[in-house]
């Protein structure tokens, strides 16, 4: 497995990276374990201050960040600094709030006086993905470094350079020898750093092939595992929604890093009234995006990651052509000498085509007419899938209710949603398990441990 940084704009190699070997693991296990120990016996106050300082470091290094992102995975320059700043707030929002988080809590009980303390649980294994390739890492990082959990990661063999660069923020941030270790390794010693005694959880963002394999491995081990995985999220417009509302925000939420995003709405169930005004709005916001150097400001469409995310963004779209599916709009862009892939919009893919129950992780939108609002909830619901979704209504509190019956772990009404350091993120079926971020984020990989004093 090469670790190398091609970059998706040229298809150039700029980068390869040595893989490390089996000693250079057990160097980065022994060290964090022996930090593991050490923090045990430290308040976390001091954790939380070096929080502070990697926020400082993540807005100080913004655009050398950014640009490492976008020569590795080829997302809009902007997007990237987007990230980088989001990464900032994870830090900060940590460094602020995780001390209550982690807080003593008493229990009343005939049996005595009970409290609940919340303790580090040891060193944690990631395993993170190409499309936020900073972002995600701070998702695990940051509760984690405030709860006293050292992380070794694996990142994606596309996006090498942030990992190094993030190893490197943070250490320029303060955190100690052993908190954060890069490993540039194969799946092989994956599971090997997974069946390790000192390793006590791991943590996953991908595909769901790669969370079966994951949560085998720790399963095999009895390690804890949380896994964010793919989503196919509906975006249901009903009777009553404003339109001009919608078309401020389709564009975004379909296209947004190129269409690489696991929250990314990729379904849209459009009740009949809306159905055909609907379908011109999109055909607008797709028709006006303009691809290019991703690094320059007037681009808006950047390409996909790597050749062999086009080849199978190719293969997927193809497949639901021949399986019964209408281009409504866009040709389908097979030539693998670039890895742009412009906005195509499907309609009429049914239940028996294959390509109903996959995710299209590139700019495709799915477009479903149904009769009313119950059969958009059905049709919203009828996935593998329960990772997040939009629902836009000109009653808020109707929207509401019909947000509360999608089966997904987040909805978002009448707006894009996105993310932020205090919304728990993650889904429910095959988007995987457990949450990141906010108050749940810190309590995933803690020892909640009962102490009764008679
Ligand atoms: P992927 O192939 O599953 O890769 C993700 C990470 O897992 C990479 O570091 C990859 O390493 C590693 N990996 C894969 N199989 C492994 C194994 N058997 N053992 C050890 N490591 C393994 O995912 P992707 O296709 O690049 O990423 C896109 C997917 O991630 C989409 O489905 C997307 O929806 C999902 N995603 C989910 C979230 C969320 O928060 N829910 C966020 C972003 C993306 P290599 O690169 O070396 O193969």
């Amino acid at each position: 497995m090469a670790y190398q940084t091609i970059n998706p704009y040229t298809n150039e190699v700029e980068k390869t990276y040595e893989n490390h070997d089996d000693a250079y693991v057990e160097s980065a296990l022994t060290k964090a374990h022996a930090l593991y120990k050490k923090w045990r016996n430290e308040p976390l106050a001091g954790r939380a201050k070096v929080l502070h300082q990697i926020a400082e470091v993540f807005t100080k290094k913004s655009d050398e960040l950014a640009t490492i992102i976008t020569h590795d995975m080829g997302k809009l320059y902007a997007e990237a600094q987007g990230e980088v700043a989001l990464c900032a707030l994870i830090a900060e929002y940590y460094a602020t709030k995780g001390a209550d988080f982690l807080k003593d809590e008493p229990i009343e009980t005939v049996m005595g006086e009970a409290h609940v303390e919340y303790h580090s649980v040891g060193v944690l294994m990631a395993v993170e993905p190409w499309n936020f390739p900073l972002y995600q890492m701070m998702r695990v990082f940051a509760p984690n470094y405030l709860v006293g959990n050292p992380l070794v990661y694996k990142h994606a063999s596309n996006t090498p350079g942030s990992a190094v660069a993030f190893e490197q923020a943070v250490a320029e941030g303060g955190a100690e020898d052993g908190a954060c270790v890069n490993l540039f390794i194969n799946y092989d010693q994956v599971n090997n750093v997974i069946a390790d005694m000192r390793v006590q959880g791991v943590a996953l963002t991908g595909s769901e092939r790669a969370g079966k394999e994951i949560a085998s491995e720790a399963g095999r081990n009895l390690k804890k595992s949380s896994l964010e995985l793919g989503g196919s999220d509906p975006f249901v417009i009903l009777d009553d929604a404003d339109l001009s509302d919608v078309e401020k925000i389709v564009g975004k939420a379909r296209l947004y890093n190129a269409g690489q995003v696991c929250t990314s709405s990729k379904r849209f169930i459009v009740t009949e009234k809306n159905y055909d005004k609907f379908l011109e709005i999109l055909k607008k916001a797709f028709g006006a995006v303009k691809p290019g150097d991703p690094m320059d400001p007037e681009t808006s469409l950047a390409p996909l990651s790597t050749v062999s995310a086009k080849k199978g963004l190719v293969a997927k779209a193809k497949e639901a052509v021949e399986n019964g599916a209408t281009l409504a709009f866009g040709e389908i862009d097979d030539n693998l000498d670039n890895n742009f892939f412009p906005p195509i919009i499907l309609t009429d893919i049914k239940r028996d085509n294959p390509s109903y129950w996959k995710e299209f992780f590139g700019p495709v939108g799915v477009v479903y007419k149904v009769k009313d609002e119950q059969a958009a909830i059905d049709l919203a619901n009828d996935s593998n899938y329960g990772l997040g979704g939009i629902v836009f209504g000109g009653d808020p509190k109707h929207a509401a209710e019909v947000a509360g019956k999608i089966e997904t772990g987040m909805v978002f009404v009448n707006n894009f949603g996105g993310t932020a350091p205090e919304l728990p993120f993650g889904g429910i079926k095959n988007s995987g398990y457990g949450r990141e971020l906010g108050r749940l984020g810190i309590e995933t990989f803690v020892n909640a441990e009962l102490l009764m004093v008679n």
